[in-house]
């Protein structure tokens, strides 16, 4: 464990996270899009916690009230139930935008609902952003590469996505989001940031929400089958939620406007996560192969020389301290969950 910073839990009144007294002219005004959701909530800790202003918009579609519900009644802090694909009337300094569901099965649940997350709700931020001169960053993903041919993906590399795949509402959405962020800063002037985001987890993650580490840690704490979907020889590398956060704020705060990875080059087959995983929390479970998903990436891992060159951001947290931290969490909703399950 390299970093040890505390995470407010759902419970933790503000109070106990006093918010530095930050003088007024450093003091900004900060939208964040999505701010209910897993990351968004962990930003809004940070931010809040230097004492920023913060608004969060968010139709809670994956987002939780109680991710956020400990700031609730600061008087820095507002929250609006808001649906991004609705234009909006608002006055920010910066905006980071992060609404749009992230987990297959929810950005494919509602596939045209994602599109006109990406698309209409990406074109309303820009709008406000170029109306107020406010920068803006976009929650971009490691999706925008597809199924890579090129490993590890820098930046440089183009992608090879399948446009109609099951998938290609999140990773269209995201393409046309980075080219609507680029064709306001030539147009417009409009100050951009783009960061490229790889796997990420921690607390927070909605326990259903379908993505490979709740899945695997929830089954394992309850005994139950551990599901690898195809031959469990695909990859992924794994960031924990506390780095990926240093990472967005270092770069709005950067002058870099080209697109950044922000991602822990820690890579893993799914099959020897599994096992990992298992391992950790003393599981009984049984390891079982499903069918494959469509278009399921085979290797995924990022190329962070521009984060490290730009930024001075590398991950600090080591995947394996991040999952002791996720298992903590993902126990402690079961047992609150207790005989009815988790919903
Ligand atoms: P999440 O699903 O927990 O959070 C997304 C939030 O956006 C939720 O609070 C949801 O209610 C809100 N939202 C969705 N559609 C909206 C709309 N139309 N209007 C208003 N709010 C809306 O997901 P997350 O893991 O926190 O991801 C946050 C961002 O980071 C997303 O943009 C995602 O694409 C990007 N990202 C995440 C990862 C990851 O591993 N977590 C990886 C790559 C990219
Ligand atoms: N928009 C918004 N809030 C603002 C400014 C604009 O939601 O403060 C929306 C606006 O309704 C439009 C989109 O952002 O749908 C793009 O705005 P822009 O000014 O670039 O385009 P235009 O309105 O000229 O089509
Ligand atoms: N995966 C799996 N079992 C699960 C959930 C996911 O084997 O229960 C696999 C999935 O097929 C993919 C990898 O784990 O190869 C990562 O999936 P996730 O949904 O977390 O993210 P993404 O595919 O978007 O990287």
């Amino acid at each position: 464990l390299l970093a040890s910073q505390s995470i407010p839990t759902h419970t933790t009144p503000y109070t106990m996270y006093t918010p530095k007294i930050v003088c007024d002219s450093s003091r900004l005004k900060i939208l964040i899009t999505g701010g209910a959701g897993f990351v968004g909530s962990h930003l809004v800790d940070k931010l809040m916690q230097v004492g920023h202003e913060i608004i969060v918009l968010d139709n809670f579609f994956t987002g939780q009230k109680k991710n956020i519900e400990h700031w609730t009644h600061h008087p820095n802090f507002t929250v609006i139930r808001h649906d991004i694909t609705e234009p909006i009337l608002l006055e920010v300094d910066q905006i980071y935008h992060l609404a749009c569901p992230a987990s297959p099965p929810h950005y494919q649940y509602n596939p045209v609902k994602t599109i006109k997350t990406s698309t209409m709700g990406t074109l309303n931020m820009l709008g406000l952003a170029k109306r107020v001169k406010a920068r803006i960053l976009l929650a971009s993903t490691s999706e925008i590469y597809g199924d890579p041919n090129i490993h590890p993906q820098p930046e440089s590399y183009w992608g090879n996505v399948n446009t109609l795949g099951p998938r290609s509402c999140y990773d269209e959405g995201k393409r046309v989001a980075e080219t609507m962020m680029y064709a306001y800063k030539e147009q417009n002037n409009v100050e951009v940031r783009i960061a490229r985001i790889f796997n990420t987890f921690g607390p927070r993650m909605h326990p259903n929400d379908g993505r490979v580490v709740s899945n695997f840690i929830i089954q394992a704490l309850q005994n139950k089958d551990i599901t690898i979907y195809g031959d469990g020889n695909q990859t992924r590398s794994f960031q924990y939620v506390n780095d990926l956060v240093e990472g967005l704020v270092k770069l709005m705060n950067s002058d870099y406007d080209g697109p950044v990875n922000i991602g822990n080059p820690d890579e893993y087959s799914i099959k020897n996560f599994a096992e990992q995983i298992k391992e950790m929390t003393s599981s009984q479970s049984k390891i079982i192969y499903l069918p494959k998903v469509a278009d399921d990436p085979t290797q995924r891992n990022p190329d962070i020389t521009t984060a490290k060159a730009k930024l001075n951001w590398s991950p600090q947290w080591h995947v394996k301290a991040g999952l002791a931290k996720a298992v903590e969490y993902f126990q402690a909703v079961l047992d609150m969950a207790g005989d009815d399950g988790i919903k």
